[in-house]
């Protein structure tokens, strides 16, 4: 039996944190992730907003991680090679409800958000035109970026594994069991052991504790649904733009996404723990609200519709030790998780190290980025497709993302198999078409490489096989 220092329970964001940070600590580590792929959980379906950290109530965790978050992001991102937009935040109102605003900076002020400002009419309406007439002034936040949530979540993954840890995908955890000092823990008859486990089972985290005898963690679930516009809607806001937030939420938004597009959204609607469906009255919402901050967006440019669950519990994230054990668990972590993530992981370390954990002395392995084709110059793509015509052959037209790239996503360190694992790592299916086109050629790459039949491919994780036979 494969025997760890640290096993961490759930790879979204958190989960990739805490397991990235151990194993640049030479720790032995391994995350265990239920899903096919890390990333499936709330992290995938998200702003993808790193928020600047006006928002939440001061002297609370979440307010004390997002603005260390929000700190933290630069580094990581540039450390990890992904991107982040440094664009700021805008959140806008109009006269009558200036004194809103004006609460929310002086909130912001006693969080220790920097370069907070407000901004009148004339230079919102500049930096961005298409905001709705009535909209006077508005709190620009300089410190706020945007990422992609669920390659950030990857590449943290992959980092662990090059510098030493291991991710067990399909690791269902179902039964913890302790023995003397150990915790052996399972996956149907599948198992590890480690001598500290960490809970970031985000909506599991009960289920998680149940199986350890730790304290039920009140949680309720709230449903965000998204609209997203193609590309060619790219600039039609230059940065997320909220209206002011109130105690729901922080109401419906629009955003650019890094790759361009933009997205609206997300509604506050509560729901079960793993409904992700989207609705009518979610998109009509969206459209309703959205214009209370912008001009009408173009509606013919949807090309997709998605949702993500919040995890929430009472005003404030948990993050907790169990007494007399080495079981940590995190609960209740939603907005502004994905911000406060590399917070919370860097107070675990602490945790775990004043309970006893020792760091080993280790040598950093960087991470690569994947090759993006579409960023190259005529020169550049030249040479690598004279070493490798694979990258010459273009599969998805909408992202222009080539059979190279497919290639090199299927042998990255978590080794995917799914179609959207490879959409999620380099985007092929995520444009204008959704698939329509380049689908049966993602397939049948996929395929090859793994030497499964087409039928056995499957879209993202068990039984969801997308052809019923060859
Ligand atoms: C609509 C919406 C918008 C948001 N916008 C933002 C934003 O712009 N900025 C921001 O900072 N935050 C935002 N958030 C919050 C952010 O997405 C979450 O706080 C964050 O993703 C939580 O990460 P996590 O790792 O705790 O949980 P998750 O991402 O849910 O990960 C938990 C993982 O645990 C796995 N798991 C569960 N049970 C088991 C088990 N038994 N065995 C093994 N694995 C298990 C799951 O499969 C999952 O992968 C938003 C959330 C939503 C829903």
């Amino acid at each position: 039996m494969q025997e760890y220092k640290v096993a961490i329970i759930g790879g979204g964001i958190v989960g990739a944190c805490l397991f990235s940070d151990l194993t640049r600590k030479g720790v032995s580590c391994v995350l265990l992730e239920a899903a096919s792929d890390v990333s499936n959980g709330s992290t995938k379906a998200n702003s993808g907003i790193v928020h600047a950290g006006y928002d939440p109530e001061p002297n609370t965790l979440k307010a004390r991680f997002n603005i260390r978050g929000n700190q933290l992001y630069p580094a990581m991102c540039a450390r990890l090679k992904v991107d982040i937009l440094q664009c700021g935040t805008l959140v806008v109102t109009d006269e009558e409800n200036r004194n809103g605003l004006n609460e929310l900076y002086e909130r912001g002020l006693e969080n220790g958000v920097q370069g907070l400002r407000i901004i009148e009419r004339e230079e919102l309406h500049t930096m961005e035109p298409n905001l709705a007439e009535h909209i006077s002034c508005g709190l620009f936040a300089p410190t706020g970026a945007v990422i992609s949530p669920y390659l950030t979540c990857i590449a943290l993954c992959e980092e662990g594994v090059i510098n030493g840890g291991e991710v067990k995908l399909n690791f269902m955890v179902d039964k913890i069991e302790k023995n003397e000092e150990k915790y052996q823990i399972f996956a149907g008859k599948d198992s590890v052991l480690a001598e500290y486990v960490v809970n970031c089972a985000g909506v599991g985290a009960n289920t998680i504790n149940a199986l350890v005898g730790a304290p039920e963690v009140p949680m309720k679930y709230v449903k965000g649904e998204y609209l997203l516009l193609d590309k060619s809607q790219n600039g039609f806001v230059n940065r997320p733009i909220f209206p002011l937030p109130t105690k729901m939420g922080k109401g419906i938004l629009a955003l650019p996404t890094l790759h361009g597009n933009i997205m609206l959204g997300p509604t506050a609607i509560p729901c079960e723990p793993h409904d992700t469906a989207t609705t009518e009255a979610g998109i009509a919402t969206i459209k309703e609200k959205v214009e209370l901050s912008v001009k009408t967006p173009n509606y013919k440019k949807v090309i997709k519709l998605f949702a993500g669950v919040r995890v929430i519990s009472g005003d404030d994230f948990v993050i907790e030790k169990m007494e007399d054990s080495h079981f940590f668990y995190t609960a209740g972590i939603c907005s502004p998780g994905l911000t406060a993530a590399p917070a919370i992981s860097e107070y675990l370390v602490e945790k775990l190290q004043e309970d006893g954990l020792e760091f080993e002395p280790h040598e950093f392995v960087q991470r690569k980025p994947y090759v993006c084709t579409e960023k190259m110059n005529k020169k550049e793509l030249k040479e690598l497709i004279k070493n490798n015509p694979t990258y010459g052959k273009i599969v998805c037209r909408c992202e222009k993302i080539s059979e190279g790239e497919i290639l090199e996503a299927l042998a990255s360190p978590l080794k995917p198999t799914d179609v959207d694992a490879i959409k999620r790592r380099v985007r092929p299916t995520m444009g204008r078409c959704q698939g329509g086109f380049c689908l049966p050629k993602v397939l049948k790459i996929i395929a090859t490489y793994h030497g499964i039949t087409l039928d056995d491919v499957q879209l993202n994780g068990e039984n969801s096989q997308i052809l019923i036979k060859e």
